[in-house]
């Protein structure tokens, strides 16, 4: 048994531009006392401007807050120039990791050239700013666009080796999928630490909304129920989401994870629920 304890990190979204970020701030310092190992900021693929969203956000945590903060980057529709931007503006407010993305290919939307995979993007910050730490992300059922896990797996192995110092995962519900990708991904040669992504279900739209798009998502039946049971009872729902949560947290350190990223929904409660539950678990 490892006699490390594993880290505790928060993921949060940029609310669109047009609303403000007044209530994601008064959220982030709620979180502040929680001293998470760090803070995500994810970005938009396509829709709006990161240095606006992402990167305002990062600062704010970084230089207001003083938690370590990573600015996520999708790429597929963005060209070098911009990158190269985005990574100066992220050098001016002192960010230097980013979670190297290639983002989803939307429907209508044809992507930019320069970067076919997040492999490129890696490959491209190496060169043009090797001050940055590099993050990347991974699925342990598989992205869904491809044929099968063991060429997702071969892939993110030629992703890390690029210049990825951990790695963050998709959401998962079944922690033994999880285990079972751990696995594989150390008999495909990938040894950088890899934090398990945790969605705590707390309203019956946001299981919809997951249900919908997290379509390769297994969902075991002890999730399913909660879901079934407590549809039309949101007190009820948020309780069990939660103590699900909680659940596979608790196996997971028991398991030696090496670390642990709550997917917190820009929702401080949530975070502060968890951490109290949990904290005694984590590196502090
Ligand atoms: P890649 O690593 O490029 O993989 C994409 C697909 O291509 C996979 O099927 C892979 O197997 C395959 N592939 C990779 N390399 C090769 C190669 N050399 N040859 C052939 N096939 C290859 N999206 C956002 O827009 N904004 C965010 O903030 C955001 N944050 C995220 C955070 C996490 C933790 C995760 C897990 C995902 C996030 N996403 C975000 C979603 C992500 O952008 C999509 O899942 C996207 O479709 C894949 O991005 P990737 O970087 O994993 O792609």
């Amino acid at each position: 048994m490892s006699s490390q304890s594993p880290s505790i990190s928060f993921e949060i979204f940029p609310p669109n531009p047009a609303v403000g970020n007044e209530k994601i701030m008064v959220a982030l310092k709620e979180m502040q006392d929680l001293a998470p190992h760090f803070i995500s900021v994810t970005a938009s693929n396509n829709k709006f401007n990161i240095e606006e969203t992402t990167v305002r956000l990062a600062d704010f945590i970084r230089n207001d807050l003083h938690i370590p903060t990573i600015a996520h980057l999708p790429a597929v529709y963005l060209t070098k120039e911009m990158v190269t931007e985005t990574l100066t503006a992220l050098d001016k407010v002192g960010v230097h990791k980013v979670l190297a993305l290639r983002g989803d290919i939307l429907p209508d939307v044809e992507p930019q050239k320069d970067f076919v995979y997040a492999t490129d993007l890696i490959e491209y910050i190496k060169k043009e700013a090797p001050h940055f730490e590099i993050v990347g992300a991974c699925y342990p059922e598989g992205h869904p666009d491809s044929p099968n896990q063991i060429s997702d797996i071969q892939n993110l192995k030629k992703k890390v080796d690029a210049g990825c110092s951990s790695l963050l995962t998709q959401l998962f519900f079944d922690n033994e999928s999880f285990y079972d990708f751990q696995d594989k991904c150390i008999l495909a040669g990938i040894e950088v630490p890899i934090h398990a992504g945790i969605m705590p279900i707390l309203n019956r739209n946001q299981a919809l909304r997951l249900l919908k798009t997290c379509e390769n998502i297994y969902l075991p039946r002890k999730f399913c129920s909660i879901l079934d049971k407590y549809e039309h009872d949101p007190e009820s729902l948020r309780a069990a989401g939660l103590a699900y949560a909680i659940d596979q947290i608790v196996d997971l350190v028991t398991q030696d994870v090496a670390g642990v990223h709550l997917y917190t929904m820009n929702n401080s409660d949530t975070a502060h629920q968890i951490y109290q539950a949990t904290h005694t678990f984590f590196d502090k």
